[in-house]
């Protein structure tokens, strides 16, 4: 049985995820830590319930406990890397308003891997934490991480440059983690800030944690009828950053990561990162600059640790998630919110004009139920021939495109991606697909 999921632990609040399980699995890291933990939280209603139970599990195991409140994410991560030996973040990221969930945090501040989670889920089960002597239970103290992260990410662009445009930007926080960095963050920038849904509400009342383009119309309406030159929203703990243009259109995250990949790559030369459902658009500009891409499997913690070792200039996923390795490991929605206001400066140029310099690519996604997803996949595997990738699930390079099969971790389906050059093609690509898993 196995508590973690792809994005730590997640669940519906006191049904899945409940204050017993952050305090066992609590005292379980603390078991294994030894040493000063941070706890963070996004803005989710169970928040105090989850971290309190946390830091009591912390504590009974001798751990320095020290409480950062309410934080994005991406602000733990960056102080957990050089203040603490780990970190635990209460925070069910984009997840629907009825869920939460633990992250944690390693102390290079990157995500925990499957490994550490291994060694904590033994002690978990095993029913094995080593509670504290009296003298020695641990200490807890509360700390303002802010300040330092805002000033870690702006030293990580052109503060300066970018304060002379006087930017006009329309944020969506949607009461989530990000409403107590962004909108500060752009006015230590010199924007001038318009803000929607950045008050902390845990009910999230005006949209769903998720910045997905269906609920960000109100922004796209701010942002034209405000002359702004963007606007940007985050999901609920604020490592993503998606954004909107001056036309308020929604700009796709991944034409977002090719606009960001292709300025890093103006500047200096190295791998790139990403994992095999990102766009080929990543691969046009790398290869356009020289450099060439990496692909790992889905999930932002193989995107960091392999950074790490090809020691990339930047990566990140196709979702709003980007990791400046210059600045951290870790996918930050603050940091990408500065470096695409200093791309505009830099260049000059509006983010419609930056969008348009990427080049065209249709993307499509399906889903079908599969029994045995195991079974399914290795008759696909043995099925198929050319230039195949394996990395994760079946992925079939053709000359105009790709398709990309992989099952979903945890549910009974399995999940169909394409690209192509033409819409069309994507089309057929995604009925090829589709046929190829009939029978599953
Ligand atoms: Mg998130």
């Amino acid at each position: 049985m196995r508590l973690f999921g792809t994005n730590g632990v997640r669940g519906i609040v006191n049904r899945d995820v409940t204050a017993d399980l952050a305090l066992r699995l609590a005292m379980s890291l603390g078991t294994l830590t030894k040493g000063t933990v941070a706890v963070g939280q996004d803005t989710r209603t169970s928040g105090s319930m989850l971290s309190c139970a946390a830091i009591a599990g912390l504590l009974a195991t001798g751990c320095k406990v020290i409480d950062v409140g309410i934080a994005p994410t991406p602000a733990v991560q960056y102080f957990v890397r050089d203040n603490a030996d780990a970190g635990i973040v209460i925070t069910a990221s984009h997840n629907p308003r009825e869920y939460n969930g633990l992250k944690l945090i390693a102390a290079d501040g990157t995500e925990f891997g499957s490994e550490e989670e291994l060694a904590v889920e033994d002690i978990y089960y095993r029913d094995a934490p080593k509670l504290a002597d009296w003298r020695e239970t641990g200490e807890l103290t509360h700390v303002d991480i802010l300040p330092a992260y805002i000033k870690g990410v702006m030293q990580n662009v052109s503060a300066s440059d970018i304060a002379k445009r006087g930017f006009i930007v329309a944020v969506d926080t949607g009461s989530g983690a990000g409403s107590v960095v962004t909108p500060f963050l752009l006015s230590k920038l010199n924007c001038k800030v318009t803000t929607i849904n950045a008050q902390i509400d845990g009910t999230f009342p005006s949209r769903n944690p998720e910045p997905t383009e269906d609920v960000l119309t109100d922004l796209g309406k701010i942002v034209v009828s405000n002359g702004a030159d963007l606007g940007v929203a985050h999901d609920g703990d604020a490592d993503r950053a998606v954004f909107i243009d001056e036309n308020g259109n929604f700009v796709n995250e991944d034409v977002l990561l090719a606009i960001v990949v292709k300025h890093v790559l103006s500047k200096k030369r190295g791998p790139v990162v990403t994992p095999v459902s990102s766009s080929q658009r990543i691969e046009d500009v790398a290869e356009a600059a020289g450099s060439h891409v990496v692909w790992t499997p889905v999930g932002s913690i193989h995107v960091a640790r392999v950074m790490m070792q090809v020691n990339a200039v930047i990566g990140g996923e196709g979702n709003g998630g980007i990791i400046f390795p210059e600045h951290q490991y870790c996918r930050d929605g603050a940091m990408t919110v500065a470096k695409v206001l200093e791309i505009m400066t830099e260049r000059d140029r509006k983010l419609s004009e930056l969008v348009n310099e990427i080049p065209k690519r249709y993307m499509d996604k399906t889903k079908v139920t599969c029994r045995d997803r195991d079974a399914a996949m290795q008759h696909i595997q043995s099925s198929v021939h050319g230039n195949v990738d394996t990395t994760d699930g079946v992925k079939i390079w053709y000359d105009d495109g790709w398709l990309l099969i992989r099952p979903s971790g945890t549910e009974p389906i399995i999940r169909i991606f394409v690209e192509a050059e033409t819409e069309m093609r994507a089309h057929e690509l995604l009925e090829l697909g589709i046929n190829m898993t009939k029978g599953c």
